[in-house]
């Protein structure tokens, strides 16, 4: 590297410069551009080749994930390193998110752990591959928009973007903070909403409605008792089948009997489980509980579904990774998460995926996040070596 180049720690202070609040939570129609258009700038004066892959469907719609590439050959291997743009919420930070504190080893700011760390560490690695003597494979780098939230760029990405492009990747690692160790399982999860249905009247005769609130609170006890608790099922990397309702709204006015109420339901699902099935005996408890009481009347809302990350289909990339891991003096632990990551949209798509990044998802999301400058810095020569390793 020469003198004055950006170094890695640079190049994550630019990053998080940019505000990149996921767009459902900050309500800004895509944040990510402003920080995509600097490491488009950054990448095309280090020779990279850039372009952009619109997210919608529809034209109006501005948005797009950032690829990167250095081709070697037109029949090399592509290798895919992926990192999200968008950041969750900067709200009730007790560092200035924005403006990257170093203090004692240590990077604070929105993003420095999940995930502009682990997408710092993968591009400066593309330019120190773009400059070694062994280059066996392609690489793309693509920084997609809006995973927090609904995984947009992700599935954009392997569902429309990836057919276009014309090749298919052997490998996807996706950079998110697992300390620098292969995370190779996830749960998936469910999350839907069901509503009661009731009948509006005077609340100074209550006998006139019919409380759509009472009725949720008998469905509530019920499906915790019939379902939530008999769950049982485990998997040995990623932990216990579990099911929680965990939002509750309804009612319109204190003096009007409530004609509905709504709860939000998330089930994390275990990697070989069938989403869809989980799905059907859910319902099928909920249909016997409304059975079982004339007053209960449901309405389910359609789920929001995302995939497991399933270990039988990453296994060799699974083992590849570690062997360069030990190889280089790291751990190379495998292990499961029971939070999910863009890795499943992959995944399911029977592409080959391993979550890898520098810091602790402990410090993902946090009011004063951080990430160790000595972990960032080794984890550009984590993403060299795999980069260079012949997949
Ligand atoms: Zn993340």
């Amino acid at each position: 590297m020469s003198k004055d180049e950006l170094t890695v720690v640079d190049l994550l202070i630019e990053m998080i410069s940019h505000n990149t609040v996921n767009e459902h939570t900050s309500g800004v129609h895509f944040p990510e551009q402003g920080m995509l258009e600097s490491l488009e700038r950054i990448s095309q004066s280090w020779g990279l080749k850039t372009a952009r892959l619109p997210v919608a469907a529809y034209p109006k719609d501005q948005s797009y994930n950032l690829l990167i590439t250095y081709e070697v050959s037109k029949s090399a291997p592509w290798l895919v390193f992926e990192s999200h743009a968008d950041t969750v919420s900067i709200d009730g930070m007790t560092v200035d998110p924005l403006k990257c504190l170093i203090k004692d080893g240590l990077i604070y700011g929105r993003g420095a752990c999940d995930t502009k760390g682990s997408g710092a560490g993968i591009l400066t690695a593309l330019r120190e591959y773009a400059k070694d003597a062994s280059r066996p494979n392609n690489i793309a780098v693509i920084f997609v928009t809006d995973e927090e939230i609904s995984k947009a760029g992700a599935n954009a990405f392997v569902q429309r973007q990836l057919k276009d492009l014309g090749w298919e990747p052997v490998a996807v690692i996706v950079g998110e903070p697992t300390s620098s160790k292969p995370v190779v399982a996830h749960n998936g999860v469910i999350r839907w909403k069901i509503r009661t249905q009731g009948v509006a009247a005077h609340s100074s005769n209550p006998s006139n409605g019919k409380s759509a609130i009472s009725a949720m609170a008998k469905l509530v006890l019920a499906f915790e008792k019939e379902y939530c608790s008999k769950l049982t099922l485990t998997h040995s990397l990623t932990g216990k089948a579990v099911c929680s309702v965990n939002t509750i709204s309804g009612g319109t006015a204190v003096n009007i009997i409530p004609n509905f109420c709504e709860i939000e339901i998330d089930r994390r699902t275990l990697p070989g489980e069938d989403s869809a099935q989980v799905l059907k005996d859910i319902q099928a408890v909920l249909d016997s509980i409304a059975k079982s009481d004339p007053s209960i009347v449901i309405e389910t809302l359609p789920p929001f579904v995302d995939y497991q990350l399933d270990p039988k289909v990453n296994q060799k990339l699974s083992a590849q990774i570690s062997e360069i891991l030990i190889g280089m003096g790291l751990s190379g632990e495998q292990s499961g998460a029971g939070y999910g990551t863009d890795a499943s949209t992959y995944s399911v798509a029977g592409i080959p995926a391993v979550v890898l990044g520098p810091g602790s998802v402990d410090q993902a999301h946090t009011k004063n996040e951080w990430l160790d400058i000595a972990e960032l810095e080794k984890s550009v020569e984590m993403y060299l070596q795999i980069m260079k390793f012949g997949f």
